[in-house]
C-alpha cells in the first residue's frame, strides 16, 4: 500500500505538472476549430450580403431604366398635345400623360425605398466584413502561436503522458480507475490527493470523520475525501 501511495504521489505531481502543456496539446486545436467554424459563420454572413447588395443594385438599375422610359413617354405625349386638334384626341393623350405621371411617382418612391434598403445593406457588410477579417487575422496569429508551442511541448508532454501510462499499470485496477475518472472531471483542478491534517482533507478543507483519518493513518487501502473525492494521504510534517 505505501508503495501504490508513493505511485500515486507521482502520478498526481506528473497530473498537475503537465496540466499546462496538456491545455495546449490537447485542447487548444479543438478551440482553434471551433473558432474556425465561426469564422466560416462570419464568412458565410458577409457573402450572403454581397449577394443581396448585387440583387439590390440590379433593382435599382432596373428602377431607373423603367424610369427614363417613362419619362421618355411623358416627353413624347407633352409634344404630341401641342400639335393635336381635336378635342377628343386631346383628352386621350392628357389621360396617357396622366398614367406616366403617376407611374413615374411610383417609380421614384420604389427607387428612394432600394436606395435606403441598399445604404443598410451596405452598412451591414461593411460591419460584418471588418468583423470577419479582424477575426481572421486574430485566428491566423493564434494559430501559428499554438502551433509553435505545440512542437516545443509535445516531445515533454508524451513522455510524461506515457511515464503516467506505466504508472497507472502498477496499480490494482479499481484505484486506476479512480485516477482515471478523476482526471476526465474538471471538479478536481488536477490536483487528485489531499493530505489530511488536522483531521481536516487538505483540499477542501471538510472535517473528516475520525475512523477515516486513522484509515489514511494506517495506509491500509486507498481512501477518498468523502466530500471532494480525492486520495487522501496522511501528511507526516
Ligand atoms: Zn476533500
Amino acid at each position: 500500500m505505501e508503495s501504490y501511495l508513493e505511485i500515486l504521489h507521482e502520478i498526481a505531481d506528473i497530473i498537475t505538472n503537465s496540466e499546462e502543456m496538456r491545455h495546449i496539446v490537447e485542447e487548444k486545436p479543438e478551440e482553434l476549430k471551433k473558432k474556425e467554424t465561426e469564422l466560416n459563420g462570419l464568412k458565410v454572413k458577409s457573402e450572403e450580403k454581397e449577394k443581396r447588395i448585387e440583387e439590390a443594385r440590379k433593382e435599382l438599375a432596373g428602377i431607373d431604366m423603367d424610369l427614363n422610359a417613362n419619362r421618355l413617354l411623358q416627353k413624347k405625349y407633352e409634344n404630341q398635345v401641342l400639335l393635336v386638334k381635336k378635342a377628343k384626341e386631346m383628352t386621350a393623350l392628357n389621360n396617357e400623360i396622366y398614367n406616366v405621371k403617376r407611374i413615374i411617382d411610383e417609380l421614384t418612391a420604389k427607387r428612394h425605398q432600394k436606395g435606403q434598403e441598399l445604404e443598410t445593406l451596405t452598412e451591414e457588410y461593411n460591419t460584418a466584413k471588418e468583423a470577419y477579417e479582424t477575426m481572421e487575422e486574430d485566428l491566423g496569429r493564434e494559430r501559428s502561436l499554438v502551433e509553435e508551442k505545440i512542437s516545443e511541448l509535445k516531445p515533454e508532454y508524451e513522455a510524461l503522458k506515457s511515464m503516467k501510462t506505466d504508472l497507472l499499470k502498477k496499480l490494482p485496477p479499481h484505484v486506476s480507475g479512480m485516477v482515471k475518472t478523476m482526471e476526465k472531471t474538471g471538479k478536481f483542478q488536477h490536483i487528485i490527493m489531499a493530505p489530511v491534517n488536522n483531521g481536516l482533507c487538505g483540499v477542501c478543507k471538510m472535517q473528516l470523520p475520525p475512523q477515516l483519518v486513522s484509515e489514511v493513518r494506517r495506509a491500509r487501502e486507498v481512501k477518498q475525501c468523502p466530500y471532494c473525492g480525492r486520495i487522501l494521504f496522511w501528511d507526516r510534517t
